[in-house]
């Protein structure tokens, strides 16, 4: 029992989450780890958004709301802490859901196609019955993409993604999206649009945007994609970071 005026309530709430989606198999172990990589980057971050994912997730929201063929890629990890979130933001975009693992098992697989099924999703692609198509550059069973999903999508939204997989997406010249706390990981390099946040807040902050602008004209859209800067943005998030603690403590 974590009591709510506990300094470090929502961390431990998010990582009773954790503990509870790898008990139940929707996370490997290696989900675990790479969660408490992405929680040292929140503490660092001091836990709440800031102007930089602020922007990264407008920018984000214009491109979702301009593609044609959208895809929202999910690991064990985001199904463990926003499958609901995830399906609101798919039904608010119209853009498909594809399970994509990185240590996949079909018994993975389909105890997350269940989850995201309770939670209200309707068509789950990227599961073992159904049609795969190879990623350039990938080997292996993450190589695999769902013909209707991630291999015919023009802008993938792929929170805490690995980096070889985003590499090879971005060689395809998707508008790739992720979501990581890790501003100095391959991922966050890679991609067109990083939001610099824990998905427990981007995603609800992006279903907002999305309602925001979802009635802007397609020029102005193209104007917010175009005016934002991955690099600088990852910049001023490490600045931040450095601003944030340097000269607090005391000698
Ligand atoms: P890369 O190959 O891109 O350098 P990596 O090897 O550092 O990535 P992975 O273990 O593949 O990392 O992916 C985990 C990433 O997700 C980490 O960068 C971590 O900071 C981030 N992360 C973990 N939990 C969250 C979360 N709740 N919200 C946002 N990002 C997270």
């Amino acid at each position: 029992m974590i009591h709510n005026d506990h300094p470090r309530y929502e961390s431990l709430k998010l990582r009773e989450k954790i503990v509870d989606a790898y008990k139940k198999g929707i996370l490997a172990e290696s989900g675990m780890i790479a969660h408490g990589r992405g929680e040292a980057f929140d503490y660092l971050l001091g836990e709440k958004k800031t102007v930089n994912s602020e922007k990264a997730v407008r920018a984000a929201a214009a491109a979702l709301i301009l593609a044609k063929n959208p895809v929202i890629s999910v690991n064990g990890n985001t199904v463990a802490l926003v499958p609901n979130e995830i399906v609101i933001l798919a039904d608010d975009l119209d853009a498909k859901i594809e399970i994509n693992l990185f240590h996949r098992t079909e018994k993975r697989v389909s105890i997350i196609e269940k989850v995201m099924n309770n939670a209200g999703a309707k068509n789950i692609l990227g599961t073992d019955h159904e049609e795969k198509a190879k990623i350039k550059g990938l080997e292996g069973p993450r190589a695999n993409s769902s013909r209707e999903g991630v291999y015919i999508a023009d802008v993938v939204l792929v929170p805490l993604e690995d980096g070889d997989r985003a590499e090879a997406l971005v060689k395809l010249d998707k508008l790739l999206i992720t979501i990581d706390l890790n501003p100095l990981s391959r991922t966050a390099k890679t991609a067109t649009i990083t939001i610099v946040d824990n998905i427990v807040r981007a995603i609800p902050n992006l279903i907002q945007a999305v309602h925001e602008l979802r009635n802007v004209d397609d020029p102005t859209l193209h104007q917010i994609v175009n005016d934002f800067n991955n690099q600088e943005n990852l910049d001023e998030s490490l600045k931040k970071i450095s601003d944030k603690h340097t000269g607090r403590v005391k000698p």
